[in-house]
């Protein structure tokens, strides 16, 4: 777009530099920027290196049986791009799949995505004021340098999976996967299935292996919670019913303002789910109440199971999962529970940490993921050849969760501190998006070559993380990535509030938070970029009144004809307007055409 070599100052004000943007993951976060980034940032170059075959990110990775996203359909999905045919309450993963290619397709967004290229590594180089990036082409094995002034980080929080640490893991001679690398060839139906791990993607894999297979071994060393009621849904039972029908979604689909207000209800459930998250509260205290009876009744026909897995820390510290069927499946005769760990594993099945041996026709390792936030293996260097790993240590912290010291032009989405505790995590990703784009267009249109997050400013945002969590029940003694899969310590997986509290706080940069570098063509005046005095439009002879299209009309407070109004069109001297008033807007217009010609004459 800026393709003159006039001197800023000649330059119009909107003449705004080249923008190279990268982006790592084409997940939600990745989507994201492919639609928000172009529509906000001219004279922008767009790369997005994702490592799968297809966007959708865990969306595309995590085909379980049973994998469906826990959060109401109606609430993982973009503000701007309502889909009222969800079938399910809770969506399955390939219908979310499905839905971010419709998404993507709309809005053109694989046009800037390299499939099947896996970041390696980054590096900020100081002469340049750009990251330098290597990734590897997984078609050809191959290297593939780029350079870029923005690199965006969305690669999600819970991404790398891993094989627990158990002896004789890889000894087992039947088939056994993990549930993150799913076999889609495995049949379990007549199969003596060993189930290990009891987080989200356990509970949801129980109820749908159970009914085909001959026994389910589902081993649960530690304790969880199962949520009554499911996010969004306002009484227990509700959300059960997953399915919702043809009819249902007709009445949505035809009727946009009874599905806007059908968004708005769910949604405005899951933002007060937060008030539950305090500690010592009523409402935390009766919803205790209500898993504690829940799980006892659910569990009255094996009750040693509801003794074995019933936590002593409330509910939610450890994420909460509202898991339709899980329990019902786990009082079914076919499922033996084992509340222990495991001591190892044999070439024909597991023996239990009391010793007890099981055998089993195949494994399934629902044991989770990476939580360590450890990014050594494919690091980023920043400012100085300080490592992200170093920055991170003891643990990793983000100013508002997007950028850390030492890492210029670096942005995270959902970095620590970046996952919202209630409320919809889409939106506040919106805003995440948002939040950078602003920070991007600033770069863009002064000439600031770089902005860091200062330390202060990343310290005052971590007392603020701890002083809040204090007050919460996430803080109590329990297991959970929040505590990147600790007992106790640092909460990094929570943004500390709501997701509303998280738009808001995010509505507009804090600028004064940074630092920033200028660009050579502004270091002997910094407001060199404010130019010639015109815009692009004008220099171009295009549309220059696009302002009067967006205009922000603010509320009336009286309607109607003001009290006692003249009519001034009738008699205009009464209105200060001379009585010729009429005669001299002849004359101008008579001569609008020669005053035009003689302003296009006006050397610029
Ligand atoms: P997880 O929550 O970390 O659960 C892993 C389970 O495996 C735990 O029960 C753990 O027990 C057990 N485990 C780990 N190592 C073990 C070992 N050596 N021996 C025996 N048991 C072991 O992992 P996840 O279920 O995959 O879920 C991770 C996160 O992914 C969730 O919290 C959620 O945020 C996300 N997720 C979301 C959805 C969704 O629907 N939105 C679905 C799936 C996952 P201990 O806790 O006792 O160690």
């Amino acid at each position: 777009m800026v393709s003159d070599s006039r001197p800023l100052y000649d330059r119009p004000i909107d003449a705004n530099r080249k923008i190279k943007v990268v982006c790592l993951g084409a997940g939600y976060s990745g989507i994201l920027t492919a639609i928000r980034f172009p529509q906000h940032i001219p004279n922008l170059e767009l790369v997005i290196y994702e490592k799968n075959a297809d966007i959708g990110g865990t969306w595309y990775e995590n085909r379980y049986p049973g994998i469906a996203c826990d959060i109401p359909s109606h609430v993982y999905q973009f503000t701007f791009e309502s889909n009222p045919n969800w079938s399910r309450f809770y969506a399955t993963g390939g219908e979310i799949q499905e839905y971010l290619k419709d998404v993507a397709w709309k809005y053109d967004v694989e046009k800037y995505v390299r499939f099947r290229h896996y970041f390696q590594r980054a590096e900020w180089d100081e002469s340049i004021q750009q990251w330098r990036i290597e990734v590897t082409d997984l078609n050809t094995n191959k290297t593939v340098t780029d350079t870029c002034d923005i690199l965006l980080k969305g690669t999600g929080l819970l991404n790398t999976w891993k094989w627990p640490d158990i002896p004789g893991l890889h000894d087992f001679k039947g088939p056994y996967m993990h549930s993150a690398n799913w076999d889609s060839s495995f049949d379990w139906t007549d199969k003596r299935v060993a189930l290990i791990g009891a987080g989200s993607s356990g509970i949801q894999i129980l109820p749908n292996i159970q009914p085909k297979a001959k026994q389910v071994v589902h081993f649960m060393k530690g304790k969880t919670w199962i949520s009554p009621v499911g996010y969004g849904a306002e009484e227990e039972g509700e959300s059960d019913g997953v399915e919702i029908s043809e009819e249902q979604r007709k009445v949505f689909r035809e009727n946009p303002s009874i599905y806007q207000k059908y968004r708005h209800q769910i949604e405005g459930g899951m933002n007060k789910s937060q008030l539950v998250t305090f500690r010592d509260t009523d409402i935390q205290k009766l919803f205790w109440k209500m898993s504690d009876d829940s799980m006892k009744e659910k569990l009255k026909k094996k009750p040693w199971i509801y003794e074995s897995m019933r936590p002593d820390y409330p509910p939610g510290c450890r994420r909460l999962t509202p898991g339709p069927g899980y329990l019902e499946a786990l009082v079914e005769d076919n499922v033996e529970f084992v509340g222990t760990g495991i001591r190892k594993v044999t070439e024909t099945g597991l023996v239990d940490d009391n010793g007890d041996f099981h055998e089993v026709d195949a494994i399934i390792y629902a044991t989770g993921f990476d939580y360590s936030f450890n990014s050594a293996a494919t690091p980023i260097i920043g400012r100085g050849g300080k490592t992200l790993e170093e920055v991170w240590t003891p643990h990793p912290e983000a100013y508002l969760s997007l950028c850390a010291p030492k890492m210029p032009n670096l942005f995270f989405f959902l970095g620590p501190n970046g996952g919202p505790g209630a409320g919809s995590f889409i939106a506040m990703l919106e805003n995440v998006v948002d939040y950078v784009i602003q920070c991007v267009q600033k770069l863009q249109r002064e000439y600031v070559a770089s902005m860091e997050v200062s330390e202060t400013a990343q310290k005052a945002f971590s007392e603020h993380v701890d002083r809040y969590f204090a007050k919460t029940i996430f803080t109590y003694k329990c297991k959970s990535w929040f505590k990147r899969n600790n007992e106790d310590g640092r909460i990094v997986g929570l943004w500390p509030g709501s997701s509303v509290h998280a738009q808001e706080a995010l509505k507009s940069p804090r600028f004064e938070d940074f630092l920033f570098v200028q660009r050579p063509e502004t270091q002997q005046n910094i407001l060199t970029w404010l130019g010639n005095g015109m815009t692009t439009a004008q220099e171009n002879d295009e549309k220059t009144t696009g302002y009067l299209d967006t205009v922000d009309v603010p509320p009336a407070i009286n309607k109607g004809p003001r009290p006692g109004k003249k009519d001034a069109s009738v008699n205009g001297h009464e209105d200060g307007l001379s009585p010729h008033g009429e005669t001299e807007v002849k004359v101008v217009s008579e001569h609008i055409e020669e005053l035009t010609a003689a302003v296009a004459t006006v050397p610029l």
